[in-house]
């Protein structure tokens, strides 16, 4: 079993121990990163070329802008006497196109001043945080251009980050990502396999019960099927329900394990299958509790709220709920008056 330190090392120099964290994404780094924004705080190699690529995108855009005007006013002249006007402003459909074919330049401007081996952590972290896909692929081309050495010199450190950003963005993976990656790690599949369930094994179920990410089960769920290891399941489903889940009230689990218990939610079927598989009757019992406990995102009722985020509908049913009761509450009230007073005027009449 393996620990994850990867709090204890520079993200940029792994060979240097960290002496603090990057104040805007919070990577950690080294002594040798001295870069500061305008208010002194210290930042990344990243975040600092971020700030100076962001600059650049910007006189980009003023320049697209003064080239789009330029042809509009240009095509104009040319066609004003055809009666096909129209096809004038056609270049402003360059606002589209443009930015998205300059977004790989402004990639490559955030990792400028570093080397391959520099930018495959950070691009890694920032892989798993974001699930975007654009960011893996340029892990994966920043990893193809690691000589064999420093592939051997990185190795802790880099699965240290790839594993759990892999746990985490599974679904988002593409389709052949075993492949590709086991190609540019230089390592056979078999020892891609061995590494995931058994070197980090418990870092995996730990994570993916008390950390877990939305879809991580289907992660746990791969790995044990083609490492042909159901014990995998065994231990993640016993994890699941440990007594420092079961101890949690409604409220506590569905904040501290929200997406473990989406994902039960999700895949309830393949987790009673498995515990029937595995002969783990105890364990479907508690997974049958925590399912009674999980509290399903609401579904928006109109097009207002389909804008809304999952939180703010939640707050929005709490805050419905709570005038529900208070409105019963006013009715009851509002009963017991009229009964109080009419008994007031019987009493009078008698
Ligand atoms: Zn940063
Ligand atoms: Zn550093």
């Amino acid at each position: 079993m393996v620990n994850i330190e990867r709090k204890e090392y520079c993200a940029f120099h792994f060979h240097n121990t960290t002496d603090g964290e990057c104040a805007n994404c919070g990577l950690a780094i080294c002594n040798l990163d001295q870069h500061y924004d305008v208010q002194a705080n210290r930042l990344c190699q990243i975040c600092f070329n971020l700030t100076r690529a962001q600059k650049i995108a910007r006189y980009m855009q003023f320049g697209l802008w003064g080239i789009i005007i330029g042809l509009v006013v240009m095509l104009y002249l040319l066609l004003r006497n055809s009666g096909q006007t129209f096809y004038a402003f056609l270049p402003v459909l360059l606002l589209l196109v443009v930015p998205y074919a300059l977004r790989p330049i402004l990639m490559k401007l955030y990792f400028r001043d570093l080397q391959p081996i520099e930018s495959v952590l950070p691009i890694l972290r920032y892989f798993e945080g974001s699930g975007n896909i654009d960011h893996y692929k340029l892990f994966m081309k920043f990893l193809g251009k690691l000589s064999e050495e420093e592939l051997k010199d990185i190795q802790k450190p880099l699965y240290d980050y790839l594993i759990p950003a892999l746990a985490f963005n599974y679904s988002k993976l593409p389709e052949d990502w075993e492949d590709a990656l086991t190609k540019n790690l230089q390592i056979s599949k078999e020892r891609f396999v061995d590494l995931l369930t058994e070197d980090y094994r418990q870092v995996l179920i730990q994570t993916s019960v008390h950390n877990a990410q939305t879809n991580m089960s289907l992660f746990i769920f791969y790995l044990s099927e083609i490492a042909s290891d159901m014990n995998l399941i065994k231990e993640y489903i016993t994890e699941m329900t440990s007594p420092e889940v079961m101890k949690l009230n409604k409220e506590e689990v569905n904040i501290i394990y929200k997406s473990l218990l989406e994902d039960l939610y999700l895949y309830e079927d393949r987790f009673f299958n498995f515990c029937d598989e595995l002969g783990l009757e105890k364990q479907k019992d508690l997974l049958v509790q925590l399912i009674e406990r999980f509290d399903p995102p609401p579904v928006p009722k109109n097009q207002l709220e389909a804008v809304m985020t999952i939180e703010q509908l939640r707050e929005k049913r709490k805050k419905e709920a709570e005038q529900d009761t208070e409105q019963a509450i006013a009715a009851i009230v509002d009963v017991a008056k009229e009964q109080i007073e009419a008994d007031q005027d019987t009493e009078i009449d008698q």
